[in-house]
């Protein structure tokens, strides 16, 4: 981490997981424990019908809500989907894009998720975009190679002057939710690259202020080792944020 430059984000990614009532129960739990973090910004990515409960619950506190998900488009014949300026309005901060079961199982791909971005951007929301590849991708050799298109093609639309606005998390897919997580080395190497592809694409100051996370079984005894890789600005956290003490350990491990 490096949080002179940049903000660390610690943000949990409940997918489809906790009713309203289930939302309350764990926030009541989680919101003492987490809320006074000053170090870093903590997020609850939550299922969109618990976003009004998680709002209501965290309002006044220093923990922001994210969504998992939005549609390219504002408004329209879409049934089934929720927009940018509908996630704004619920009072949504953050929201997830081009994760990777949205790409395996929903067909997203790069094309989409860079329009998503832009509607976040256009919405004013904070994409939290996800990147990383399989297993036989890394064991072929193509990890860097596919993680640059990814990124050059997520910020193929966004502006220079936005581009603080977006975060990266870098999702190896064979360590999400499988208990195998990168090694900190990996995790580095890879958020590093990360950063280097932005620089390239708009120099050294814009990409410095980006806040890149590793995603990937993070937990809380493997957070700090991954958080204290120098390109490593917190965490995209699945199974370990539906459990209020070890989300916290992570919070507390990105105070270093
Ligand atoms: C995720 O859902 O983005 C994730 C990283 O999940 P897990 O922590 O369970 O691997």
């Amino acid at each position: 981490m490096n949080r002179r430059y940049r903000k660390t984000i610690i943000a949990g990614n409940w997918k489809m997981n906790k009713t309203p009532a289930e939302t309350r129960a764990l926030i009541d739990e989680l919101k003492p424990m987490v809320s006074k973090a000053k170090w870093c910004e903590v997020v609850l990515c939550v299922p969109f019908v618990d976003i009004p409960m998680a709002v209501r619950l965290l309002k006044d506190t220093r923990v922001a809500i994210g969504a998992q998900n939005l549609h390219q488009l504002d408004s329209g014949a879409y049934t089934g989907e929720v927009s940018g300026p509908m996630l704004k309005n619920a009072g949504v901060k953050y929201v997830v894009v081009g994760h990777s079961e949205r790409r395996q199982y929903f067909g997203e791909d790069d094309a989409l998720v860079s329009e998503k971005v832009q509607a976040a951007l256009s919405a004013g929301l904070r994409p939290i975009v996800c990147v990383g590849e399989t297993l036989s991708q890394r064991e072929s050799g193509v990890t860097m190679e596919l993680v640059a298109y990814q990124v050059k093609s997520a910020l193929s639309g966004v502006p220079v002057a936005r581009l603080r606005e977006v975060v990266f998390a870098y999702e190896p897919i064979w360590a999400i939710g499988t208990g195998r997580t990168a090694t900190a080395e990996q995790a580095g190497e890879v958020c590093n690259h990360i950063r280097t592809v932005i620089r390239k694409m708009h120099g050294a100051r814009p990409a410095r202020s980006v806040t890149i996370q590793y995603g990937g079984s993070m937990n809380a005894e493997n957070a700090a080792e991954l958080l204290a890789q120098l390109d490593v600005d917190g965490g995209l956290v699945g199974g370990a944020s539906l459990k209020p003490k070890d989300f916290t350990a992570i919070v507390n491990a990105s105070n270093q």
